[in-house]
């Protein structure tokens, strides 16, 4: 991952192992290559459209600038699933991301803006001002907070 990003993200797990929460690194940069073969996993899986929602085509992938992080539960227990948003580790993310500069970049109910079922595990570094100010704010897409057109298809 990218330096500041990388940094952000070792005092947000000091911080939650402080508060007694064991959160795992699932995925954090990811190559061109790499996406080119997890695309074809959920292809082979879905369907192409099913791995649309799912999963950005090679090029487009928030895992490839560095700034996007996976995060799981100590507990294994449902990672890279919707329920993980109620594990102590997805809700710790969910109140304390922010004041680290991780936003939830795919939120329930805005899947028209930013193109991607919810996915409470995937973590954006924003940088902490950015972070705070969208929490603050109540917006609960990056598109939406920055202003930008809504992007369904943009993977
Ligand atoms: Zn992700």
């Amino acid at each position: 991952m990218r330096a500041a990003a990388a940094s952000a993200a070792e005092e947000m797990f000091a911080a939650a192992a402080a508060d007694g929460v064991s959160m795992t690194v699932l995925s954090g940069f990811r190559s061109y290559d790499t996406q080119v073969s997890t695309y074809q996993h959920w292809v082979n899986v879905n369907g192409q459209a099913g791995a649309d929602r799912v999963s950005a085509r090679p090029g487009y992938s928030e895992h490839q600038t560095g700034l996007a992080l996976d995060i799981g539960d100590a507990s294994g227990s449902c990672n890279l699933a919707e329920c993980f948003a109620d594990t102590p580790a997805g809700s710790w993310a969910a109140e304390n991301a922010h004041r680290f500069g991780f936003i939830i970049r795919y939120q329930p109910g805005q899947e028209a803006v930013t193109g991607y079922s919810p996915e409470p595990w995937h973590l954006r570094f924003i940088g902490t001002k950015d972070a705070a100010d969208m929490a603050g704010s109540g917006v609960k897409a990056l598109e939406t907070f920055y202003g930008l057109p809504a992007a369904p298809d943009y993977r």
